[in-house]
């Protein structure tokens, strides 16, 4: 057996996300975020033997899917009263939140390591994020973060592991069944779980027939080792070229979506990563971030166990520091 396969339907005693929270997120998140646009490429159909459309998150606000399950989340606890809110990420739930407060008018501080890039900095300055630099680790970064927020009266606001963070983004699932309503199948790329349990729950709850398939790299392989031990497991610190895949486990709320309603878990190499990153520059003139590519690798491998169907790869962003960017194309 290639994949890691879980079958187990029963037990899922914990709260989740429903079709409707899905839609009513996207009223939510309507005047903030964009509907994106899905691309085509008949190259890569012609590679993959499959029908490949790509979901643009890549061309969201702030450069990934992330506003939506921040702007979700930032807009519900401002109306219980929020003033204030934090988080902890340079990457980009970071640059959602700061965009988020930044349109809603409430401050925000963002928690980032000490050796966090410039340019990722300059990135929440542009959307009047506070910033504070504490530590190189999320273990350090997190606790900070929400120390700051009781401080002050605010909220900590979390990268995936919440109902209306997996909501937000689970309105990619309702565009998708919209602009292509006869797709077969559907790849995630996979990190904390957020993304893959909003998109899984929007398209399973519509249509059962709709195959879901997640993808992490080699290296960032916690969710498939969760899914084979039918338990969260975590991982040892990853270096994968995949930074926003870099999660050493899964969610406590997203885990038990992904392992109802995920088909499939397929992983990629760092090298397939950086070849399908390249091919979408170069074919499709289009900049994506390694985390994004992970999807395209998987089915220009050939790992995705079909043929002539129509398959949506979701592109989740395209933040990468242009002084990254010949290290990273080959
Ligand atoms: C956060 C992120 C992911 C992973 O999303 P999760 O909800 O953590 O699984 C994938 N791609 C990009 C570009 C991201 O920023």
């Amino acid at each position: 057996m290639k994949h890691a396969m879980k079958n187990d339907k029963k037990g899922s005693r914990a709260t989740l996300i429903t079709l409707f929270d899905i839609q009513k997120a996207r009223e939510t998140i309507s005047d903030i975020t964009k509907v994106t646009p899905i691309l085509t490429s008949d190259q890569l159909s012609k590679a993959c033997d499959n029908e490949i459309f790509l979901k643009a998150e890549h061309l969201q606000k702030t450069g990934s899917f992330k506003i939506r399950g921040a702007t979700n989340k930032v807009k519900q606890v401002v109306k219980e009263g929020a003033k204030f809110i934090t988080a902890a990420s340079s990457g980009n739930h970071g640059q959602a939140v700061a965009y988020v407060a930044d349109q809603l008018g409430i401050p925000a501080t963002i928690v980032v390591p000490e050796n966090a890039s410039r340019c990722k900095i300059a990135a929440i300055e542009a959307y009047n994020g506070n910033i504070e630099q504490c530590g190189t680790t999320s273990a350090e970064r997190i606790p900070r973060a929400k120390q700051l927020a009781s401080e002050k009266g605010g909220v900590f606001i979390p990268p995936y592991d919440d109902p209306f963070i997996m909501a937000g983004q689970g309105t990619i699932g309702l565009e998708i069944l919209e602009q292509v309503a006869d797709v077969d199948v559907i790849v995630v790329p996979i990190g904390g779980g957020g993304l893959m349990s909003g998109i899984a729950t929007a398209a399973k709850e519509s249509n059962p027939t709709i195959q879901v398939i997640g993808v992490e790299p080699e290296t960032a392989n916690d969710t498939f080792l969760s899914l084979r031990n039918n338990k969260i497991t975590s991982i040892a610190k990853t270096t994968t070229v995949a930074d926003g895949l870099r999660t050493s486990q899964p969610g406590d709320l997203t885990f038990p979506v992904v392992k109802k309603y995920v088909d499939d878990l397929v992983l990629v190499q760092e090298n397939e990563i950086r070849a399908a990153m390249s091919f979408v520059f170069e074919r499709m003139k289009q900049v994506i971030e390694p985390s994004s590519a992970v999807t395209v690798a998987a089915a220009m491998n050939g790992k995705l166990g079909v043929t002539r169907k129509k398959v949506m790869l979701i592109l989740s962003g395209g933040n990468v520091d242009m002084n990254e960017l010949p290290n990273l194309l080959q």
